[in-house]
């Protein structure tokens, strides 16, 4: 079934990217249209609770009710938020179409692709529940709130290591737990580590258990070769073993640099298919925060709106 209406913008998934490209693409009267799944409307900032580093709240907001406002703030403009995802796409024309889950094909001029980064999890039954309460997985979002405690850092590989530096700044203690026995990091990166007093190794290792009730009191520490177990005390648990871009519905149409993330010709967000922008984590190496998500986000709808007024 093909929807009659063409749509200026779509807008792909709702975190800070989509909903400030549906900001600024609504205010520039392109009334875009945004598709988020109704399981994660809003995005990853919903899953956190205190946002102390988003400019504008000097006492801090709660990770639910920045997204809300955002969302608010785009919708009070004309932006429509449609809490269905798009499950396929066909991006190569002129006139760009989208499939929902009812198999209604939404056609558009624009899409803006805002899909995010999940980050990797360690599969542990409490790991979620725990998230925002002693678990993170964002050193740069969460190392503030762990001054002067134990924690724990599981490493997936070397770049790891700069959030164990990065967060021994802060903390009382931090165990870099690796399921081998070395890492290849750089030699300069490794020296800095292993000078540091704070930072201690827990080779060969793996994590069996969190433990705490309403916040993270400890962790079972497994060797990954003698399965012997050990209690460590901590009050944090930071997984640092990688981020997955969620690029599934776009293989084959977009580009795709090694490690999965979306290609963009940068400083732009234009994608190599003309009309198609991306922003935020699905393109973001490095940063990975919101505000450099909404950031991008604003840029992708400053080059939509451009790309549409050169159709006119
Ligand atoms: P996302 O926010 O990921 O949104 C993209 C879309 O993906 C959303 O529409 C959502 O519906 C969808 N989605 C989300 N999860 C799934 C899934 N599993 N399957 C399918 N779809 C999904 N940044 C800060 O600046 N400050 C902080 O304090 C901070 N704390 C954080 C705490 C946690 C626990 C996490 C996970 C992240 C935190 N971040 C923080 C990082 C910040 O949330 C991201 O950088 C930002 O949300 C990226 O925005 P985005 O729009 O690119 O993608």
């Amino acid at each position: 079934m093909t929807e009659p209406i063409e749509h200026e913008v779509v807008v792909i998934r709702s975190g800070p990217a989509g909903y400030t490209a549906a900001l600024y693409t609504a205010r520039a009267d392109l009334k875009p249209v945004v598709f988020g799944s109704a399981i994660f409307v809003g995005g990853a900032l919903t899953t956190t609770t205190e946002v102390e580093n988003f400019p504008g709240f000097p006492d801090g907001i709660q990770g639910p009710d920045l997204m809300n406002n955002m969302r608010a703030q785009a919708e009070r403009f004309g932006a429509v938020m449609i809490d269905d995802d798009i499950v396929s796409v066909d991006l190569t024309g002129d006139i760009k179409e989208l499939t929902d889950p009812e198999g209604t094909v939404h056609r558009a001029k624009t899409v803006i692709v805002a899909t995010g980064s999940g980050y990797r999890k360690l599969g542990l039954p409490r790991e979620d529940e725990l998230s925002g309460r002693g678990v993170s997985w964002c050193a740069t979002c969460d190392g503030f709130f762990f001054r002067g405690k134990d924690i724990v850092v599981v490493v997936g590989g070397d770049t790891a290591l700069e959030e164990a530096t990065f967060l021994s700044c802060f903390v009382a203690s931090v165990t870099v737990v690796y399921r081998r026995d070395s890492l290849r990091a750089s030699k300069v990166m490794q020296a800095r580590a292993q000078v540091d007093p704070k930072i201690s190794f827990a080779w060969n290792s793996e994590i069996a258990e969190i433990q705490g009730t309403d916040r993270v009191s400890g962790v079972v520490l497994r060797d990954t070769h003698t399965g012997e177990t050990r209690n460590l005390a901590v009050e944090g648990l930071f997984i640092a073993i990688g981020h997955d871009p969620r690029t599934e519905l776009f293989t084959g149409q977009l580009d795709l640099d090694p490690e999965g993330y979306l290609k963009v010709d940068a400083p732009s967000t234009c994608t190599n298919l003309p009309g198609v922008f991306a922003a935020g984590d699905v393109v973001d190496h490095t940063y990975r925060q919101a505000i450099t998500a909404a950031a991008s986000g604003c840029q992708a709808a400053l080059d939509a709106e451009r790309h549409l007024a050169a159709l006119a």
